[in-house]
């Protein structure tokens, strides 16, 4: 049985790509390589835009962007994962429910630029740009926050040889600001809904730990996450399932989330006790709700956990059980898992992980499991062939390790 493992590049590896592009296409060296990485939420699934707190770490697996920047105002791009060199005024830049939205994935890359002139940081200089990137698409990793941090990073860095601008990369408070021009570029101008912890992950985490995010003021606490001294490693599943069912299904969540909350007389679903009455909902907001309110406290525990010592006995136990429960909640009640996340969890519990649920919005996308190093292989081996069995598709793995931020 063929194993394939998606293997993160080296920055140098990372750098040499995007500049070759970058030379190919533009036909002179950038000026600059910038990269940021994909995510993997440990735990805290459809907690963001909730006002509660998720428990994020940034990948090995970043995307590069090779840059040069111009006397105008126009953004030249070019993908490794794209197609063509497309070119972008940023006077032109309008927002996605407008006449003349930005068509495709430059939407992520100029939209940076808009929400940063619209936070009244002044004008931007447009740029070339080409990206590169290890992350996979659509995976639940977060490919589309690392490709916006990675161009924020380019033009904080741009601005910061003007006067007047103090460098954002350098202060938690700046890359907090990033953070949020970062969502208004998915949001408003690529018109995609996201909550904010994948741009909160991968601009603000560090190497060796978490951050336990709180979603209501932004705030993040780092928490070392030492599986790999502790022999374990957080295997990441990548169920390449086709998600077409995704659709409109997280503007449904979270549109019912805001429901419950307002008939609750809540502003944030997180203000809720794990005891709140909410005999006043209809069942569906009450599973919703269920759902949210626990995962906030199994988030709350599991960084507790992380806090109180090493990797071992009852404690690893306890850290493995709380992920396995958030899955049966986003199964349950949440109802965003599909077979392919039930099966891959499933499959890795029963060949040694400790714990294992879906990670990111779920329909598809990724799944995660804290092995034992030494019960990986057999664990990835078992998980494709029943993948083979079922006749889904292959699945690919990662190898996650508590990574740097953007820079
Ligand atoms: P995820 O963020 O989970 O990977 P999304 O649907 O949020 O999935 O984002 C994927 C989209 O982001 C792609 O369809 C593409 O438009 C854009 N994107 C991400 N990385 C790149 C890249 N390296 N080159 C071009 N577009 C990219
Ligand atoms: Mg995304």
């Amino acid at each position: 049985m063929s194993i394939v493992v998606n293997e993160s590049w080296t920055l140098e590896e990372g750098a040499d790509r995007v500049s070759a592009l970058f030379e190919q296409t533009f036909g002179a060296r950038p000026q600059a390589v910038h990269s940021a990485p994909g995510r993997v939420n440990v735990i805290g699934e459809h907690t963001d835009y909730n006002g509660g707190f998720a428990l994020p770490m940034a990948l090995p697996h970043r995307t590069y962007a090779a840059v040069s920047k111009r006397d105008d105002r126009v953004v030249r791009l070019v993908s490794a994962q794209g197609q063509g060199v497309r070119e972008v005024n940023l006077d032109e830049v309008d927002t996605h429910d407008s006449d003349n939205p930005v068509q495709g994935w430059p939407a992520y890359v100029v939209g940076v630029a808009w929400a940063l002139e619209q936070a009244g940081l002044g004008e931007l200089p447009g740029m070339d740009v080409a990206i590169d990137s290890c992350v996979p698409f659509g995976a639940g990793l977060s490919s589309s926050a690392a490709l916006e941090c990675a161009v924020a990073a380019a033009w904080d860095d741009f601005m910061s040889q003007t006067p007047d601008w103090s460098p954002m990369l350098a202060t938690e408070e700046g890359r907090a600001k990033l953070v949020e021009a970062c969502i208004r570029a998915e949001n408003d101008i690529a018109g995609a809904p996201t909550g904010g912890m994948d741009q909160a992950a991968s601009l603000r985490c560090k190497a060796g730990s978490v951050i336990l995010l709180d979603s209501k003021d932004s705030s993040v606490r780092h928490i070392p996450f030492a599986i790999d001294e502790a022999g374990l490693e957080l295997l990441v599943i990548d169920t390449r399932a086709e998600h077409s069912l995704a659709d409109g299904q997280y503007a449904e969540r979270r549109a019912t989330c805001e429901a419950a909350a307002k008939k609750l007389g809540v502003e944030f679903l997180s203000e809720l006790g794990m005891d709140a009455d909410l005999s006043g909902l209809s069942q569906l907001e009450q599973m919703r709700t269920r759902h949210v309110v626990s995962e906030i406290q199994r988030t709350l525990d599991f960084a507790q956990l992380l806090e109180a010592g090493d990797f071992v006995g009852e404690r690893l136990q306890a850290l493995g059980e709380l992920m396995t429960e958030s899955h049966e909640s986003l199964r349950v009640d949440y109802e965003v898992t599909v077979p392919e996340l039930d099966i891959a969890v499933e499959e890795a519990l029963a060949n040694g992980a400790v714990g294992a649920r879906m990670t990111g919005g779920g329909f598809g996308g990724s799944a995660i499991a804290l092995v034992p190093k030494e019960k990986s292989a057999r664990v990835m081996e078992a998980i494709a062939a029943r993948y083979e069995r079922e006749g889904f598709n292959e699945p690919h793995f990662l190898h996650a390790v508590p990574s740097a931020p953007a820079e």
